[in-house]
């Protein structure tokens, strides 16, 4: 069973969420906003299945609220930036925002973040930069988060470290390439956990090398509405692509762990944080004769002109079927399995949220 809620409702009740666990309303606006982002592009295990576990961080003090980042080195083209484990969501917008300056001056900037607390769907942050007309490539890392097996083996030592580019199309949406490099995202077992989409076949791994689907093999035992704690169980996610995909999550973990000083995944680490090396690159300055739009137009149609694999079939480009549930969910609302809006319930009530603000939402 399902409840479906106007995503500005949704907005607005999450927003008051983390207003009442002690953010600004500013900052709780943006946790609002980015989380039903993410499920208005059908992203649900980025969306508000996070706010129980992003309140208790809160809580806990793992994570911080309104930080100012620290920019640690700053040349005209690069910046390195402390992120001191504040909210990704208000963390992440102030680095991108960098970025995209100096890339304006110059042509090219690199920006890493280190210590950012959960930066979320890594999709906003290129759409973000393609609004200002940039390209953005994005290499990512969620150390202290342990889950991915590599190609090859079954202990866990990856996270699943998304990988993200971003490219902008006058007066159309940008194409965003936006994946985890494991076969599903950590939030995907967490919702198909609370009753949400089933898992693939074999996007998990046993201790003894068995694929397998059934979400306790990350998280051990679990309440319907009690937080899921992926140090529990005795499984793995599997990365995808076998070698390649495995080889892109190593390098993720390399450019944005290592290279970033968030650190590699690593599990005597502890503290959740997400590490992320950014590209931007101006097109203007590539392009001064302006034959990159046209071109990008004239590949996206040849490519969606492939026969389909199967009748019914479509080849889409990256981006296209977030856009297109971007507009569905605008329309109809955004529906969220029982489970997940009890345990956003619970949340609510735990911070302080009165009864009636609850019912007005569900309305
Ligand atoms: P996914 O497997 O749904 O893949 C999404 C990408 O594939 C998108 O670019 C989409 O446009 C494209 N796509 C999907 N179907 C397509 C089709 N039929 N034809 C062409 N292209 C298609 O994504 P995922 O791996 O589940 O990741 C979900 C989200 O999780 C991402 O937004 C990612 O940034 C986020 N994530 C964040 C973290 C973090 O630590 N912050 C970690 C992992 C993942």
């Amino acid at each position: 069973m399902t409840v479906t809620i106007k995503a500005k409702a949704l907005e607005a009740f999450v927003a008051d969420i983390f207003a009442s666990a002690g953010c600004s309303t500013e900052e709780g606006g943006r946790i609002g906003r980015y989380l039903v982002s993410a499920n208005l592009s059908g992203h649900d295990s980025h969306g508000v299945v996070r706010v129980p576990r992003y309140a208790t961080q809160k809580k806990n003090g793992t994570v911080l609220a309104d930080v100012t980042v620290d920019v640690v080195v700053d040349t005209p083209v690069i910046a390195v930036i402390d992120g001191k484990y504040g909210f990704g969501q208000t963390v992440t917008p102030q680095a991108a925002r960098i970025g995209i300056e100096k890339c304006r001056k110059n042509g090219l900037s690199a920006v890493t973040l280190r210590n950012a607390g959960h930066i979320g769907r890594v999709g906003d942050w290129a759409e973000m930069a393609a609004e200002a007309g940039l390209v953005s490539i994005h290499f990512v890392n969620a150390a202290g988060s342990v889950l991915v097996a590599p190609f090859g083996g079954v202990e866990r030592r990856f996270s699943t470290a998304p990988y993200c580019v971003g490219i902008p199309r006058p007066g159309q949406d940008p194409l965003v390439l936006d994946f985890a490099t494991s076969i599903v995202a950590e939030g995907k077992v967490l919702v198909a956990s609370q009753g949400g989409k089933k898992l693939p076949d074999g996007a998990l791994i046993g201790p003894d090398g068995t694929p397998g689907s059934d979400p306790h093999l990350l998280y051990g035992p679990y309440t319907p509405t009690g937080l899921r704690d992926y140090r529990q169980g005795t499984g793995a996610i599997r990365a995808f692509g076998d070698h390649k995909g495995s080889g892109l999550a190593f390098m993720c973990e390399m450019l944005g762990g290592s290279l970033s000083g968030n650190g590699a995944t690593d599990p005597k680490r502890g503290r959740f944080a997400n590490g992320m090396l950014s590209f931007y690159l101006d097109p203007k300055v590539f392009d001064p004769a302006g034959f990159f739009p046209g071109d990008i137009a004239k590949y996206v149609d040849f490519v969606k002109s492939s026969k389909p694999a199967s009748d019914g079939g479509e080849v889409l480009v990256p981006g296209e079927p977030e856009v297109r549930m971007r507009k569905t969910r605008l329309t109809d609302g955004v529906p969220l399995p029982d489970d997940t809006w009890a345990a956003i319930v619970e949340t609510a009530r735990s911070v302080g949220l009165d009864e009636r603000r609850i019912q007005q939402t569900t309305m």
